[in-house]
């Protein structure tokens, strides 16, 4: 579905990103999977879509320092042809009350969700005009849709992301360039792991298909959005949430 095609994919060493870069993989795309640091982890993650036969390259960079976006764009670019997709999957939560959030787990939110998700597609939007063409897909949450307590800092990032997916749609639509977001509801990765089984027991509960999603449901949506059969969709956030926030 996506052969010929390359990707980047940021965070796409673990838990979400892991899985949207091996279904993009199966189907056929090159990958540049950005990670924090060159972990023997994050390289057998490579290993494991390389031995898919695709081109696969592990890059490193702090997306929360746009030089460092600038300069991991350059480095893709000249080991890559033509970049036709980014996944802007790189996220963080610092839970907290309001009154309780510190600076650093406000700044540290806001600048690797939101402003890391604005330099990447500044960043690559540029290759996209130039190639008259490209796809965007932004990984939101449903909490920047529907609030949670205890996340303000979180969902209000991820609300960002939605106005950023929306603006980029409308700007850049013209020019054959898609973008839309995706917005999960509770997945399970390293970032739900650290909740206590009482609390995941809540959670699905709370949720109508009464049970957390996996990280290959966000990847089924990544690829329809990043396939042709999305082709007509652009500045859409779809949920992946079990009919969590209906
Ligand atoms: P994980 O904690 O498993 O992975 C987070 C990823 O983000 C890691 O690959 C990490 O890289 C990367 N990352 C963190 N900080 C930076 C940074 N400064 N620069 C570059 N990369 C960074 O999280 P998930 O897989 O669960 O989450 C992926 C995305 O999905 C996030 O945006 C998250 O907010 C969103 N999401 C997750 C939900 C869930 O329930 N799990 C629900 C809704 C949305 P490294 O491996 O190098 O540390």
């Amino acid at each position: 579905m996506l052969k010929g095609k390359t990707a980047v994919i940021t965070g796409g060493t673990r838990g979400i990103g892991k899985a949207i870069a091996r279904k993009f993989a199966e189907n056929g795309a090159n990958v540049a999977v950005i990670a924090t640091s060159d972990s023997e982890g994050a390289r057998e993650t490579v290993r494991d879509l390389q031995n898919l036969g695709v081109n696969a390259r592990l890059y490193t960079c702090d997306v929360r320092d746009a030089q460092m976006v600038d300069s991991v764009k350059e480095e893709i670019l000249a080991d890559f042809e033509k970049v036709d997709i980014l996944v802007n999957n790189a996220g963080v939560t610092r839970d907290n009350l309001l009154a309780g959030l510190s600076i650093i787990d406000i700044d540290d939110v806001i600048d690797i969700n939101l402003k890391g998700t604005i330099f990447m597609t500044r960043a690559f939007i540029r290759e996209f005009v130039k190639n008259r063409g490209g796809n965007v897909i932004n990984i939101s949450s449903v909490v920047g849709l529907m609030g949670n307590k205890g996340q303000a800092n979180y969902a209000a990032s991820k609300a960002g992301v939605v106005g950023l997916t929306k603006s980029v749609a409308k700007e850049y639509g013209r020019k054959n360039i898609r973008c839309n977001a995706i917005a999960p509801g509770y997945i399970e990765t390293d970032m739900t792991r650290k909740l206590s089984d009482e609390k995941k027991g809540e959670i699905a509960g709370a949720i109508p298909m009464t049970k957390l999603g996996k990280p290959e449901d966000v990847a089924n949506t990544a690829l329809f959005l990043a396939s042709d059969l999305s082709g007509y969709i652009t500045g859409e956030i779809i949920k992946v949430d079990g009919g969590m926030y209906v």
